[in-house]
């Protein structure tokens, strides 16, 4: 099966940054046959007139949680939300259909506004798995281990288990790379920790984790360690090429360095960091020491929106202003963050994240269409401050046409619809909490 795209404005968002501005590209079954401006018609099936529109690698999610569609917009503006809210409602609510629907439903979200990989760490994986399959969004998944009862598990041996077992199965998938995501810092002791990363290392998968994010945990580290959770983590052996830190919000000059030498990836939040007033992480440091940076939007009661065009904009706002420095981050580089940046911090960097012959065929059409897309002379800058998630018309993932003209191959309408139903209790509950704050 080979598809042709053609009359599209084409950012390769290779390492030479190729751009062709009425280019071709050939898909043939899951991989980029070609990309390039020589017109090709050989042996084509179908053919997509991209009319003008950008064609650009699919955008990466490095950081959310995908069963947390229910909580969007509740108690916003609560403070210490995550202990005194959302883990009461979590423990009492979640179950695997409502973990199920709601990743279904993320995950068209993600599809529908030009993310084709996804970083998720939540509970239920399997279900969440199921959903990323079906959906059909490129997707690296760890089961969450924290030393607390959950909603999937009675304590953090249980967890690991799951975790365990969740890689076993899901190993050979052709979407699905399995991983293991202890929660936190500050949520595990190092004895969990230890066996979090013995699994990891021992099939060969990435261990996501929440770091530097929160003022209780620098304190609690500071206190109790005369350390950063950064420098903790080097002390227990975990701090290595496997980890994918999220946030990073809080981290020094000496942290940097260590993250540095022991390859350690980050997942930047810059939507949910500011939400929660936690700061604006040095992204500029990070990249200076050359330390591989992706965009997370965090789960939608976090950063509300998964829509990774407003990471971009709120990211490129937050960098010139900590900085203070206009020309810190022009549009391209942004755009390069969230894509083959996003691949490199996950290590697919071999497979997505670029247009490039013999890379899978993960792919995005966006249509610069709307009142704040025109006049188009600079994609980039049009990508991070004139488009959002609306403007994608078309997507691709592993060569499959998941996003056809704006609408996906399973309707979120319908996804929507069951959710509003298997959340009765969940509406219940959490107004309860609330109001009893
Ligand atoms: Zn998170």
């Amino acid at each position: 099966m080979r598809t042709l795209i053609e009359n599209g404005w084409i950012l390769t968002m290779d390492e030479d940054m190729q751009e062709y501005r009425k280019g071709h590209l050939v898909i043939e079954d899951d991989r980029i046959a070609y990309v390039g401006d020589v017109t090709v018609h050989e042996d084509i099936d179908t053919i997509i007139d991209a009319d003008g529109a950008i064609v650009m690698p699919g955008m990466v999610n490095t950081h959310t949680h995908m069963g947390m569609i229910p909580y969007r917009s509740l108690g916003d503006d609560v403070p210490d939300r995550l202990r005194r809210f959302l883990f009461p409602l979590e423990l009492e609510c979640m179950n695997d259909s409502l973990a199920y629907l709601s990743s279904k439903y993320a995950a068209l979200e993600m599809l529908l506004g030009g993310v084709t990989t996804c970083t998720d760490m939540y509970y239920f994986m399997d279900r969440v798995a199921l959903a990323c399959e079906e959906t059909g969004i490129r997707a690296l998944l760890g089961e969450t281990i924290i030393q607390q009862e959950t909603c999937d598990a009675m304590d953090a041996n249980e967890g690991l288990q799951l975790a365990e077992r969740f890689i076993t199965t899901w190993k050979n998938s052709r979407l699905i790379t399995p991983m293991i995501a202890p929660h936190a810092t500050n949520t595990n002791d190092g004895n969990i920790f230890a066996q979090a990363m013995e699994i990891a290392m021992r099939h060969d998968t990435m261990l996501t984790t929440h770091v530097a994010e929160m003022d209780y945990e620098m304190a609690y580290f500071r206190d109790t360690y005369d350390m950063t959770p950064v420098e903790w983590l080097d002390s227990i052996h975990c701090l290595n090429e496997h980890i994918l830190a999220a946030h990073c919000i809080q981290v020094n000059d000496n942290d940097l360095s260590l993250m540095k030498r022991r390859n350690v990836s980050v997942a930047h939040c810059p939507v949910s960091n500011m939400k929660a007033a936690k700061g604006i992480a040095p992204v500029r440091d990070m990249e200076r020491y050359g330390i591989p940076v992706g965009f997370g939007s965090d789960g939608a009661s976090s950063g509300n929106t998964l829509d990774l065009f407003v990471s971009m904009r709120t990211f490129a706002l937050a960098q010139k202003n900590r900085y203070q420095d206009r020309a810190l981050y022009p549009a391209k580089e942004i755009v390069r963050i969230a894509t083959l940046g996003g691949a490199k911090a996950l290590h697919l960097d071999h497979a997505i994240g670029s247009l490039e012959k013999g890379k899978k065929a993960d792919i995005i059409l966006v249509n610069c269409d709307s009142p704040s897309t025109f006049p188009l002379h600079d994609p980039y800058s049009t990508l991070v401050y004139g488009a959002n998630a609306a403007n994608v018309s078309d997507v691709f993932v592993d060569g499959v046409h998941v996003v056809q003209q704006r609408r996906s191959r399973i309707q979120l309408r319908d996804v929507r619809e069951a959710l509003e139903v298997e959340m009765h209790d969940f509406y219940e509950a959490a107004q309860r909490i609330l109001t009893g704050l």
